[in-house]
Formats: structure tokens, C-alpha cells, sequence
């Protein structure tokens, strides 16, 4: 958002983002006023009351609404959003690791590094509590703050369908005094970026923020129709866990208590929230520490990128502490990483534009000149 814009509130939101099929299902916009709900095991949000305001946070913090990358990049990142940052933004650090502890490393996703560092966040007091993720006991995502390990433990692994973490952070009193983590996906970590960028005198306050983990993303599922696919195919209170391996499998795995199933990827396809399309960001850019799978080649590990210094601190200590277990990301992984984050931004560009009608346009993505050209090269 340049510093012109004028804030625009709900109905704005309404009109440009969730009734076009832009809207992620982020959270972002929900839980700050009484006018909006968000039925997440629908998919759907639903306008409760109009709202006569003229500014909102709802409208500023929405990730799809216009967002000045070089703004936030210099309040988040301290550097201006430039050429060379495209594909996965800022690196002060990547390597491949995974927990040091046999509890997260079972519970975990990949190699449980997102609790691990949540974890040694808490020993360490820099966080009072983690603002996760986790899933009911009908796998729906729902928001939850975690303040120990055994709650940590109940949010790892992941849900598909887009995480449920703002249902947690827009119910903090402003006068909490908590320091948080937050871990998010990128259309999720975009909306902290703006949070923190433009901060506002009403709902939580982003100074208490000292940490946030951004998931790699390449898409998520829609909660509506996916969540009554899995509920027509499976008994979901003897679901443990999702997955989907990499290459060359081509399925999405479903963990019973005994049992696992495959489901050809194609038949998921067709639950991919379309917003999705529209996303040009696969590392979440605007976190401290970014973390992915570590690929077929490192499975039980995690791709960890490193961004700020306050990331940069904690994996020191998550390392002296005997937290972590690390190895060097090789070369060709890094290669690999960069042009699967690269394709996903430029297929977004593509979609973007042919929606404005304009390649000077990328709708809610605002950059300088010089940048645009690259987006915009084949
Ligand atoms: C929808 C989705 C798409 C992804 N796509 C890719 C991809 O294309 N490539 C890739 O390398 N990695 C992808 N990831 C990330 C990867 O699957 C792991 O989440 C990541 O490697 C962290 O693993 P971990 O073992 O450290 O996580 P854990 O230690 O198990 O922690 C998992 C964390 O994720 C949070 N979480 C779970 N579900 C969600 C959700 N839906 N939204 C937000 N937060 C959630 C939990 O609260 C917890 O904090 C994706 C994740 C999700 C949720
Ligand atoms: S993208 Fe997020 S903030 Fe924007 S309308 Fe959808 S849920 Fe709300
Ligand atoms: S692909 Fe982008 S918009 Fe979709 S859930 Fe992931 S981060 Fe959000």
C-alpha cells in the first residue's frame, strides 16, 4: 500500500477481493470488527452487517488488497524489494535441518524444525506463545496459541487447507502483554508484513510480535468442498496426519491409526483454491525464517531460510542448545528451489495481468519500474 492510499474498509474489501475469487482465506480480515465471519469449514466469509467506515483494517492488512512491496520489504527485511529478491527474497542463511527430538520428529511434518524453533523460543523467553495452527479432532484447521512443549506437539503436521492462525491472533487484548511467534503461510505472513509496516492503535499490538515462521506454499486446498471430500472418504477421528511426498510420487497420503491411503494428486487438483493462482510468493518473504521440505533427496528434513537478524539469533541458540541437526543445501537443490519459486511467481503475473487487462498492472502487487520488467520477462 503507498503512503497515498487512502484506507478503504469492508465493503471495498467485499466488493474487490472475496466476491472476485481473490481471497485466499487468509483470516486476516477476520475477528477485528463485528461485521465480518468467516465460516472456514465452509471456506466462506459472510458479511454480518455492512460497515459504514471509510478506513478499516480489514481492507489494509488483506493480503490481496495493493501492497507496496518496497514498503514492506524495508520495514520487515531492511532492504528495498529489488530484482535479485524475486524468486525467494532475502537470504542471510539456507541449509537443510531437523529436530534433535525424537517427540517433534515424530510429530512433525518433515524434520520438525518449526516446533523445534517455536520450542527453544519459549526456553529461551523470547515468546510467551506460539499463534499455530492446529486440527480438530474433524481436521478442520483451527487457530490456537500454544505455551508449552505438549501444546506445540498438538499443533504439528500440517493441514492442507489454508491455516486458521488469525482465528487466535485477532482475539489477543491489545493489552496483552505476550510475546508471540506466529507461524503462517505466505499470504498469511504477507498480512503480518503489513501489520507491522503500517500498525494500528486498535487490535493486537505488533510490537509484542518477536518471531514469525513462514511455511513454503504452493497452494492450498479449499476447506468447503475438499473437507467434505475427506469426510465422505474417510473416518476422519482416525486420521493422524497428511501428506503429500514429492516427486516421483504423485498422491496426497492419508495417516490412519493403521492405515495409510493414496489419492492420486489429480483428484485433488480440482479442490485448489483458485486464489491460489494469484500467489507470486512460495517462501513466505516476509517471515524471519522461512521453512520448507527438504525434497524427495532429504525426506525427514526441512529447506530453512534465514531472513532477518531476530532468525538469525534464534537458530544460533537453537544449534548451541543441541536443538537442531543441520546440513548444507546443495547447490542444485538451491537451483531447484529458486526456479519452482520462480514459476509460481510469473505464472501469478500471468494470471494477474490477464485479469487487469494490463501489463502495466499487477493488481494488488505494487513495484517499482525496474522490477516490473522482470516480472514481466519469460
Ligand atoms: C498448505 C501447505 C502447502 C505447503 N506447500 C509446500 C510446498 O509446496 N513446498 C514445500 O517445501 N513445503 C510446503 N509446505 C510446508 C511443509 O509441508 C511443512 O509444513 C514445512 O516443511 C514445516 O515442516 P516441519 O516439520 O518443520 O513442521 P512442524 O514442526 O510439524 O510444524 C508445522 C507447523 O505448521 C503449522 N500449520 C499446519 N498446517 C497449517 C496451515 N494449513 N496453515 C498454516 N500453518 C499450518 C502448524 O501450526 C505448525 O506450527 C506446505 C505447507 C502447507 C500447510
Ligand atoms: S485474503 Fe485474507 S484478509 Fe483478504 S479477504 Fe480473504 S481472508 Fe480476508
Ligand atoms: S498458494 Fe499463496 S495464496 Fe494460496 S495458500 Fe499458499 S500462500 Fe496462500
Amino acid at each position: 500500500m503507498t503512503s497515498e492510499t487512502v484506507l478503504k474498509a469492508s465493503q471495498r474489501l467485499y466488493d474487490e477481493v472475496i466476491t472476485t475469487g481473490l481471497c485466499t482465506l487468509c483470516g486476516a480480515c477476520i475477528g477485528l470488527c463485528p461485521y465480518f465471519g468467516m465460516n472456514l469449514r465452509r471456506g466462506t466469509i459472510r458479511r454480518i452487517d455492512p460497515c459504514e467506515r471509510d478506513e478499516g483494517r480489514c481492507y489494509q492488512y488483506c493480503p490481496r488488497t495493493d501492497t507496496d512491496m518496497d514498503a514492506v520489504y524495508r520495514r520487515i527485511l531492511g532492504v528495498p524489494y529489488d530484482q535479485d529478491k524475486i524468486d525467494i527474497g532475502v537470504v542471510r542463511d539456507i541449509f537443510l535441518a531437523k529436530s534433535s527430538d525424537a517427540d517433534i520428529l515424530k510429530k512433525g511434518q518433515d524434520g520438525g524444525v518449526v516446533t523445534t524453533l517455536l520450542w527453544a523460543a519459549m526456553e529461551e523467553g523470547i515468546i510467551d506463545c506460539a499463534v499455530e495452527t492446529k486440527m480438530d479432532a474433524d481436521k478442520s484447521p483451527v487457530g490456537f496459541l500454544a505455551r508449552n512443549k505438549e501444546e506445540l506437539l498438538q499443533c504439528a503436521g500440517n493441514s492442507y487447507e489454508p491455516g486458521a492462525m488469525f482465528e487466535a491472533l485477532n482475539h489477543i487484548p491489545r493489552d496483552s502483554s505476550d510475546n508471540l511467534a506466529i507461524v503462517g503461510l505466505p499470504c498469511q505472513v504477507a498480512a503480518i508484513g503489513k501489520m507491522k509496516t503500517y500498525p494500528s492503535q486498535n487490535g493486537v499490538n505488533v510490537d509484542n510480535i518477536k518471531l514469525v515462521v513462514g511455511l513454503f506454499c504452493g497452494w492450498s486446498l479449499s476447506p468447503g468442498s475438499f473437507h467434505t471430500f475427506l469426510r465422505e472418504n474417510f473416518d476422519l477421528s482416525q486420521v493422524v496426519r497428511f501428506d503429500i511426498p514429492h516427486h516421483p510420487a504423485h498422491s496426497f497420503d492419508v495417516y490412519t491409526t493403521s492405515d495409510k491411503k493414496s489419492i492420486e494428486l489429480d483428484e485433488i487438483a480440482e479442490f485448489i483454491n483458485p486464489a491460489c493462482s494469484y500467489c507470486c510468493d512460495m517462501t513466505a518473504q516476509f517471515a524471519d525464517i522461512s521453512v520448507g521440505s527438504g525434497r524427495a533427496m532429504f525426506k525427514g528434513w526441512n529447506t530453512v531460510i534465514v531472513r532477518t537478524g531476530a532468525g538469525a539469533d534464534l537458530i544460533e541458540i537453537a544449534k548451541k542448545k543441541g536443538m537442531l541437526e543441520i546440513q548444507p543445501l546443495p547447490e542444485e537443490n538451491l537451483t531447484h528451489l529458486k526456479q519452482a519459486a520462480l514459476i509460481k511467481l510469473k505464472k501469478a503475473i500471468r494470471k494477474i495481468t490477464e485479469r487487469t487487462g494490463s501489463e502495466q498492472d499487477f493488481g494488488y502487487l505494487k513495484v517499482r519500474a525496474e522490477v516490473a520488467e522482470v516480472l514481466l520477462e519469460e
